[in-house]
């Protein structure tokens, strides 16, 4: 357990596990907020723009996305990414998708190896509402039966709503910590196509807002 934020972020700039694993991984791992944040993002890894220029979280154009809606939540970009904190399921680049389309999905080895970073994220940071963003970091808090359709535009409290959080949820997340889980903005994403998905989008985001009014 490291004595501060700082600290951790001191040994999380320098990890480099992934790679000396064998993996296709591009560091820096890429992270930013203040210890104290009441809302924490979990994306599911950092994509090229991240890691190529601005080594900020959701600054590529999933993120462009990702802040108009919570702009639809009160939330403008720079006030939320000095107040909260933003992170990931895996937090290095993990290069293009061998298809050519869109980015590589972080392999089981990579997750595990990543993990404990962000349980010791959890435990400083101690936030009052985690916000896991795509299906990647879903599956982490709500298991991998969990599919956007049942669980985007609702609010899952702990500990009573306990039995829909993963053990590993229920270990690292903070009590009455509340997790409002949101699609990947992905611009590819045919999810946003169905009328009742933008409205289970739209309650979703009613709960960020909610979420973030102290
Ligand atoms: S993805 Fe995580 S575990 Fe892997 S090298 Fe980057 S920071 Fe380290």
């Amino acid at each position: 357990m490291f004595a501060s934020l700082d600290a951790l972020h001191t040994e999380l700039r320098a990890c480099r596990l992934c790679a000396e694993a064998g993996h296709f991984i591009v560091s820096p791992p890429i992270f930013s907020g203040p210890a104290g944040a009441r809302l924490m993002i979990v994306g599911q890894a950092p994509g090229r723009m991240e890691q190529e220029r601005t080594h900020r979280p959701f600054s590529g154009p999933a993120g462009g996305r990702l802040f108009r809606w919570l702009a639809e939540a009160g939330w403008a970009e720079e006030d939320f990414r000095a107040a909260n904190y933003m992170t990931a399921i895996t937090k290095c680049y993990p290069g293009p998708h061998p298809s050519g389309r869109g980015d590589r999905v972080p392999g089981q080895e990579e997750q595990a190896l990543c993990r404990p970073w962000l349980e010791q994220e959890l435990a400083l940071v101690q936030p009052q509402v985690v916000i896991p963003v795509g299906g990647l970091s879903i599956q982490r808090f709500l298991g991998k039966g969990a599919r956007l359709v049942e669980v985007v535009g609702r609010a899952f409290v702990r500990p009573a709503d306990d039995q829909r959080l993963t053990p590993w949820a229920q270990q690292h997340l903070p009590p009455r910590c509340q997790v409002i889980p949101l699609p990947h903005p992905s611009g590819a994403s045919q999810w946003f196509n169905v009328p009742a998905n933008q409205a289970l989008l739209r309650q979703a985001l009613a709960h960020v807002q909610a979420a973030g009014q102290v």
